[in-house]
């Protein structure tokens, strides 16, 4: 059934009421994973109806938006979809850049972020060539289109270094540690071989990695977020803190790099900063995201104005939400499925008991269909009025995450 506010919006050509907002805006967003419904979630309570494109027919977000099936990759499904919005934009890279462009030149529809910015995005050397060229520090990088070019970013690198695909990377899938020499051959193989498009990048020696969330608005302007350090288990975002425990020099300098990478983007909305904390006390940009981040999902019970609602406030060309934390400490722990069927939901479900009966402690649920193993199917949101706080508050619910920050 068509939302009440897309129907109004038939009638309604000038959509904007006195006070300068639109009567009824419909927010369309590629994908309809968990992104996207948290994104949803948070334009409901704005009174902002939102649609969502994805290929499932069991879309998370389909709990909040209108759900249009259909791939965010297939160009016919993104023009058609294009029509009934006002506004479209992401909650993943990894979509139809050039069909997103070409639906938006002939709807006349706003993209927020443009999609120029998703193709430099959704191509991570693509990516290191932009924030190079704009004097962003960046672990050192090179193109890696044959065995000669290989050869050389280790005589160039050492070891170990990096191997990366360019595109459809996420949660550590696409990237490769070459150890030994005899690794970096069975990397190109493990990555389905030159022809898919690979990269190296210098090994970065971090001591932390952090992340920022930045919000830009329509004309421009960059807000940061706290900085927040990121654990990682086997790739995936584990745990994150806020605000991370730094010295104030260095999360004011992981701000401004921030700003500096999102202020380099045309387009409005939320973006995922993340960067790597070298021992000398140097930073340097790992990659950034295009949209809400895992990184920034704390927003949602730690600060003034989540993650979600800025974005929305910002592809809408509203005024931003200030990103303040609300409480002393804010962390997240992301609840990743151990196992798969009733296994993983019986080990989902012990966490998230705890997690109820923990003072501070908020859950999140995707409602995903099924349960797998290594898969985001949640986070817990944990806030304290002090680190301390906040730290004890974790290890009551899962000791071995609060061991992971200790
Ligand atoms: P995401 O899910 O964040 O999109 P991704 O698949 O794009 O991840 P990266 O962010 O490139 O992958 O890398 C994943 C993790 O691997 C990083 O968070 C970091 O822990 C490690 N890593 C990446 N690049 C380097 C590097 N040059 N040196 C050392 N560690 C690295
Ligand atoms: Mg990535
Ligand atoms: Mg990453």
């Amino acid at each position: 059934k068509q939302p009440a506010a897309a129907d109004a919006r038939a009638d309604d050509p000038t959509h904007v009421s006195e006070a300068g907002l639109p009567r009824t805006a419909v927010v369309g967003v590629l994908g309809g994973g968990q992104l996207g419904r948290m994104m949803a979630l948070a334009a409901a309570n704005m009174g902002v109806s939102m649609r969502c494109l994805d290929p499932a027919d069991d879309a998370p977000a389909a709990v909040a938006a209108r759900h249009d099936v259909g791939h965010f990759r297939d160009a016919d499904a993104i023009a058609k979809f294009a029509q009934g919005c006002d506004v479209l934009t992401v909650e993943i890279e990894h979509i139809d850049a050039d069909a997103l462009e070409r639906a938006a030149a002939a709807s006349g529809v706003d993209v927020e972020p443009t999609p120029a910015t998703v193709r430099i995005i959704q191509d991570k050397y693509a990516q290191k060539i932009h924030f190079a060229g704009n004097g962003v520090p960046l672990a050192d990088f090179a193109d890696v289109p044959d065995a000669a070019a290989l050869e050389a970013a280790e005589g160039r690198f050492g070891l170990p270094f990096m191997l990366k695909s360019k595109r459809l990377a996420y949660d550590g899938r696409g990237n490769f540690v070459v150890r030994t020499h005899e690794d970096a051959a069975r990397g190109v193989e493990a990555l389905g071989g030159f022809g898919h498009g690979l990269y190296a990048e210098r090994w970065a020696p971090f001591v932390k990695e952090l992340a920022v969330m930045v919000v830009r608005s329509r004309d421009g302007a960059v807000l940061a977020y706290p900085v927040v350090e990121t654990i990682h288990k086997d790739n995936i975002c584990y745990v994150t803190e806020a605000p991370a425990d730094v010295a104030p020099h260095t999360a004011s300098a992981a701000a401004r790099a921030a700003e500096k990478a999102v202020a380099c983007l045309d387009g409005a909305g939320i973006f995922g900063v993340e960067m790597f904390l070298l021992p000398d006390g140097s930073l340097l940009l790992n990659e950034v995201a295009p949209r809400p981040h895992n990184s920034g999902h704390y927003t949602q019970d730690g600060c003034l104005t989540s993650q979600f609602e800025n974005h929305v406030r910002a592809v809408l060309g509203w005024p931003l939400g200030d990103p303040s934390l609300n409480c002393g400490c804010s962390i997240m722990l992301n609840i990743l499925g151990e196992a798969e069927g009733d296994e993983g939901v019986r080990r989902a479900h012990a966490l998230m008991a705890r997690a109820y009966s923990t003072r501070g402690a908020k859950v999140h649920w995707y409602g995903k269909p099924g349960m797998r193993a290594a898969r985001k199917v949640g986070h817990i949101n944990v806030s304290g009025s002090s680190r301390a706080e906040a730290r004890a508050r974790l290890a009551s619910i899962d000791p071995a995450a609060a061991g992971a920050l200790a």
